[in-house]
């Protein structure tokens, strides 16, 4: 029997046998193995992700209660005023809708139920509307609240952690070299400056980014070292789906066994996430959802996303039994992230 690459060795003793965390050079390692170890790599994250977190998989629903229209020019983004998209707008949603959606979320296995609103960031009355809906929710649906409204400022996370809101999503989309190529109206250091209030506020970081958008393998592992030391205690992986008016449209997708390995670098640098799969599964990863279950990642968004339309519930959770992965009954992180060993 071959023994395993000396790089997937030593993470695996870092990883599992000593619960501890690997460094750059082993990740860049990492995600140079040749096609023909991808399955021995997938098969580390998979076994990290239930070693360090179990075997549930939380589900998550989200909802664009406020679309398009919004003045930022990423690139990747349909929702952007600047860009010709031909996203239908429409304006924020009010606290009864939200409420029906978020039961429907909860009936269908969600444990987050994600309010996310297309703004650089939100007003007074925005924000009073995203708290009033997350109490009327939190007391009468029984689901966790999460809001996603863009840049904060002074004051703002306090108020939605007051409000009950239990993760707060702003992704970092991209890592501090690239991202200057795909937005030029705030830059990588103000999304990562709404990142610290988050968790200095006491809400949990929910932060990730969008593989595909022509960035190289450093500026991935960027990405995800970046994500560590914010202490995101879940990642959203999107895959882009170059969107028609963009300035990214007519991109040639992701390869999938390159999504694969983005979750799985994404799940072995930040072994205590939740590592969601998100926008563009689809699209990027087509008959290797399932397979894409056992790279790592530990979380699902169900139904449709902001602007394109995802598969059922019904058929995700079919995949899930039979992957005898049970969905999670309750949210897999609570809190700060355990201290590695
Ligand atoms: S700030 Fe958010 S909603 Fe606005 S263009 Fe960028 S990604 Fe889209």
């Amino acid at each position: 029997m071959p023994s395993l690459p000396p790089a997937l060795e030593a993470a695996g003793a870092r990883l599992l046998e000593g619960g501890l965390d690997i460094d750059r050079d082993l990740a860049r390692e990492l995600v140079r193995l040749p096609d023909a170890d991808l399955p021995l790599l997938i098969g580390l994250a998979h076994r990290v992700r239930v070693a360090r977190m179990g075997p549930a998989v939380e589900i998550e629903s989200i909802v664009s209660a406020k679309t398009g229209g919004c003045p930022e020019d990423c690139a990747f983004c349909s929702q952007s005023a600047r860009h010709a998209s031909g996203v239908e707008r429409h304006p924020m949603l009010d606290t009864s809708r939200l409420l029906a959606l978020a039961r429907r979320a909860r009936e269908t296995g969600s444990t987050e139920f994600c309010i996310v609103v297309a703004v650089r960031g939100p007003d007074r009355r925005l924000l009073d509307q995203v708290c009033e809906a997350a109490r009327a929710i939190r007391a009468e649906v029984g689901i966790e609240v999460d809001a996603s409204l863009g840049l904060l400022k002074d004051g703002q996370a306090e108020q939605l952690a007051a409000a009950g809101v239990h993760r707060y999503n702003h992704n970092l989309e991209a890592g501090p070299r690239f991202f200057p190529r795909i937005c030029t109206t705030h830059t990588f250091e103000d999304r990562q400056a709404t990142c610290r209030r988050v968790t200095a506020a006491g809400m949990e970081l929910c932060s990730g980014g969008i593989f595909g958008m022509g960035e190289s393998w450093d500026d991935r592992l960027d990405l995800a070292f970046a994500l560590r030391e914010l202490e995101a205690r879940e990642i959203p992986c999107n895959f882009l789906d170059p969107r028609p008016g963009t300035p990214l449209q007519g991109r040639e997708p992701l390869r999938p066994l390159d999504a694969l390995r983005c979750t799985a670098m994404v799940r072995l640098v930040n072994p205590d996430a939740v590592v969601r799969y998100a926008g563009g599964r689809e699209l990027v990863l087509r008959d290797l959802q399932s397979y894409a279950m056992v790279a790592g990642a530990n979380g699902l968004i169900a139904g449709d996303y902001l602007t394109t339309l995802g598969r059922s519930a019904e058929l995700d959770l079919a995949m899930l039994a039979d992957l005898g992965m049970p969905p999670a009954a309750a949210p897999l992180t609570r809190g700060a992230r355990p201290a590695p060993r």
